[in-house]
């Protein structure tokens, strides 16, 4: 019907019917969102978060994504908070706004949230902010801030180095220095074998990726991640990168070699591990979103 025909009554009846609606959609955006994040799409399009998904892929503004990221992240671990997302009980303004209380509170559990969000569920937005307005707890144990690196050695290096000074009249750092200087040349030798051809160290089965291999695969990667997304082609990360098992997981049996592995952003790591092992098992390690 057109609007501008309706009676007073259906036109009030109608729009609380549209805002109904309105509520639910959000509630299955944000529900496609979840889901989208679970699964590291965003990735796919070479976004680094889903907020800059949501911006570039999706249309919204920065402040529109934001809002539904926070709701949510909000939601994702909570039946109890998407119960008032939904029943439009906890809007997306409400929702940034306990966001931020919870981000300076020390307690980051789920039951901190749900306990926050009560007390503002169904409150008006400014009611909200009053409520959350009292000065975050400090935490505890603030961490501090060495900046001077000690080296703690066992009562064994200890007797091990005067023996050698009383044997050679070496200072002990000195003769540290040589010995880890010796150990290093031993590791490289390793790492040269390993690099040519099949070795005791790659047969041993182990995570270790020699330097060497590492050298060659970021070279090769010319130093930025060598994830080729499904809609946007290759990744240009080049901060934070890791060595990935590409064609098969070490969990699977996949080997240190330059074939099976390359070098990826953190984003796309976390992608390439829901491929091989599903988000579920994503969700077990990370146990929160
Ligand atoms: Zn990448």
């Amino acid at each position: 019907m057109i609007i501008e025909k309706m009676s007073d009554d259906k036109l009030l009846k109608s729009v609380l019917l549209e805002v109904k609606k309105e509520r639910d959609q959000l509630h299955i955006v944000l529900l496609h969102l979840k889901e989208i994040y679970r699964r590291r799409l965003f990735t796919e399009y070479n976004c680094r978060t889903l907020n800059e998904y949501c911006v570039k892929e999706l249309g919204y503004t920065r402040g529109e994504a934001y809002y539904r990221v926070t709701a949510m992240k909000l939601m994702a671990n909570s039946d109890q908070i998407e119960k008032a997302i939904k029943k439009g009980d906890l809007s997306l303004t409400a929702a940034v706004v306990a966001s931020d209380y919870l981000t300076k509170q020390p307690d980051k559990s789920v039951k901190k949230k749900e306990e926050v969000i009560s007390k503002i569920v169904g409150v008006p937005i400014s009611k909200a902010k009053e409520i959350l307005s009292t000065p975050p707890s400090k935490p505890e144990h603030p961490p501090k801030n060495e900046l001077t690196p000690k080296l703690k050695v066992s009562k064994k290096v200890l007797k091990l180095l005067k023996e050698l000074q009383d044997l050679t009249g070496e200072d002990q750092v000195k003769l540290l220095e040589v010995a880890l200087e010796n150990k290093l040349k031993q590791v490289e030798k390793c790492e040269l074998k390993a690099i040519q051809g099949p070795s005791p160290i790659q047969s041993a089965r182990s995570r270790y990726i020699p330097q060497a291999i590492k050298r060659k695969i970021r070279s090769r990667a010319n130093y930025t991640c060598e994830h080729v997304s499904t809609h946007r082609g290759r990744c240009t990360e080049s901060r934070n990168l890791e060595f990935d098992h590409h064609v098969t997981a070490y969990s699977k049996g996949g080997g240190n070699t330059l074939e099976n592995l390359r070098l990826v952003c953190k984003n796309h790591n976390t992608r390439q591990f829901v491929l091989d092992f599903g988000s579920k098992s994503l969700e077990k390690i990370t146990q929160k979103i």
